[in-house]
């Protein structure tokens, strides 16, 4: 190849980076200044770049752009700024990004299927470029993030979740699939968006849409086999648990917003039992909200409760409350429940309202999963604190000004006992002289490792032991000196050692279950994860 078109190829290019002896065999004379400089270097001068921009959709550009043009150097500046840039790919600023998709477009991330490439969805994946596909993302844009139907805009999040699993969980960028299914939309104003990028209709439901999915699911298994992960994103949840459900048992699928938020908030309550004391059957639980998030965790702690005291999922689950936007759930209640909420459907008399649960069913443990802020009220955080010393809450909800309450006022409140996370970043607080480092439940935790323990295990399925194992792995990261500071999560700088723990746990357990198709196994799980972990120092060309 030209030297010319190594400049423009993005996996390859190393820009200023190639040696006099690259520039020599690559016919890159004259095409680059004089100067040669290290990676490090242009880490350096990226990220001075990149702080120059005060609005974070320029960062995102910025970043999009670096993608594009140099990809090893997008990801070692993404894995040495792990925390710093984390929020610039992702959650928060992908969120405006997606909104604002039409209008800052400029090439194609992802594969677009849309109603139009019905029967022909195979051919649509023959066209991407990369053969060997170890994970995909996929999204219908109903549900991004908090912020609802985007439409084929959505396809800022499996491109922003697959940088985060090649960054984070080191899977190869080119074994990589952001792919965004556009049924139309029920955005109005998307749909009368003149730069709106997917199809003008309103949303296909039913029929039309399970054929579709069906389609795309068995052409991926078709073109891929049956090793490849599928991860399922921002899917509405009337749609989400169904597909789950149907496609676990013939394909590896996952649901990162029911299952990674699961895992990772699972992980966080065993973690804080070591501040609070007792087992998970010695607490009680109470969520707000009952959606993909909320009955995901409250099912995931039931699985995890039924494990360590053998007592069956049916018992378990009793010490699990919620509430949904009509009130607690329970079986004497005159609507009829959606089936994920059903098994949650206790017996007792209707409470109407967050406050009144708290006071009937005094849980030791109070979740916030329902996407509106501002609901742990100074009452309901006063009355979970009257009868427990150390209550345990987690404002889940994203972004920021949808969380329940924020770390100042979960410690004020409980006069500096609460053990608090939040699904969005908090400041540290200083209540009564002491600092107090309020954990963050980022499902950038679990995925990646989980993606990779899935990867290098060759599992064809996946097992809610997975989830356990993953939960078990990343708890395990909390160190003394964290727990000191009242998190109950590791710190992010750690994320790559963290992902290689949790990917051979969970390697561990696809092979337990027999779901591993990588043999033999290897016998040092955790060495063999970082051996499998894609690294962007730059290679030589010789
Ligand atoms: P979802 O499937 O739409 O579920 C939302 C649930 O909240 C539903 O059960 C809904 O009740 C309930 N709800 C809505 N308004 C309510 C109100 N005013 N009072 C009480 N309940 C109300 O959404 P999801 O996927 O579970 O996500 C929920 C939130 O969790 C989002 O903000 C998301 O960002 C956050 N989340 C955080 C993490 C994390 O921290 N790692 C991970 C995933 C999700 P009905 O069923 O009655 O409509
Ligand atoms: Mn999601």
């Amino acid at each position: 190849a030209s030297g010319y078109s190594l400049l423009r190829d993005p996996h390859h290019n190393k820009g200023l980076a190639f040696s006099e002896k690259e520039r020599d065999a690559h016919y890159l004379r004259g095409l680059l200044p004089p100067t040669c400089i290290s990676q490090e270097i242009q880490v350096k001068k990226m990220l001075h770049n990149l702080r120059q921009y005060q609005v974070p959709l320029q960062r995102y550009m910025a970043m999009m752009d670096l993608q594009e043009m140099n990809e090893r150097l997008f990801y070692k500046l993404l894995i040495d700024h792990v925390e710093e840039l984390l929020p610039v790919v992702y959650t928060p600023t992908v969120g405006e990004a997606c909104q604002k998709y039409g209008c800052i477009f400029r090439r194609p991330q992802g594969l677009y299927i849309s109603l139009k490439e019905k029967g022909k969805i195979l051919e649509v994946l023959k066209n991407w470029p990369e053969r060997n596909i170890q994970v995909i993302v996929v999204t219908d844009g109903e549900r991004i993030l908090g912020l609802g139907d985007l439409g084929c805009q959505g396809m800022g999040i499996p491109v922003g979740k697959l940088s985060l699993y090649t960054a984070l969980g080191g899977i190869r960028p080119s074994a990589c699939l952001p792919v965004t299914i556009d049924v139309g939309t029920n955005n109005e104003q998307l749909l009368k968006d003149e730069f709106y990028i997917g199809l003008r209709q309103k949303r296909a439901t039913g029929q039309e849409y399970a054929e579709l999915l069906h389609e795309f699911m068995a052409a991926v298994k078709q073109n891929y086999g049956e090793k490849v992960l599928i991860q399922f994103e921002d899917f509405a949840n009337h749609n989400a648990f169904e597909l789950l459900a149907k496609y676990s048992t013939s394909h590896l699928v996952f649901n990162d917003d029911i299952q990674g938020t699961a895992s990772v908030v699972l992980a966080g309550l065993v973690a804080a039992l070591k501040l609070v004391g007792g087992t998970l059957a010695e607490h009680t639980f109470l969520f707000l909200g009952a959606g993909e998030a909320g009955t995901g965790i409250a099912e995931l702690i039931a699985l995890e409760m039924s494990k360590q005291t053998k007592a069956p999922v049916e018992e378990t689950r009793k010490k699990i409350w919620l509430v949904d936007s009509k009130g607690l759930i329970v079986s004497s209640r005159k609507d009829t429940l959606q089936h994920f909420k059903k098994p949650w459907a206790h017996e007792h008399e209707p409470v109407d309202t967050l406050l009144g649960a708290v006071k009937t069913i005094k849980p030791t443990v109070l979740i916030g999963s329902s996407g509106v802020g501002r609901t742990f009220t100074k009452e309901v955080i006063e009355a979970m604190s009257s009868f427990t010393e150390k209550p345990v809450i987690l404002a889940l909800s994203n972004p920021t000004s949808q969380s329940e309450c924020t770390a100042e006022e979960a410690y004020t409140w409980s006069k500096g006992r609460a053990i608090f996370a939040s699904g969005s970043p908090f400041d540290p607080v200083l209540y009564n002289g002491k600092l107090f480092v309020p954990g963050q439940a980022n499902n950038a935790y679990i995925f990646p490792g989980l993606g990779l323990g899935l990867v290098i295990s060759g599992a064809i399925r996946v097992h809610d032991d997975m989830l356990l194992a993953a939960s078990e792995a990343l708890a395990q990261q909390v160190t003394q000196e964290n727990f000191a500071n009242g998190l109950i999560y590791p710190p992010f700088s750690i994320i790559r050692k963290i992902s290689a723990q949790i990917a051979a746990n969970v390697a561990a357990k696809a092979y337990e279950l027999g779901l591993a198709t990588r043999l033999p196994r290897p016998a040092d799980l955790v060495k063999y994860a970082e051996s499998c972990m894609y690294t962007p120092a730059y290679r030589s060309y010789r």
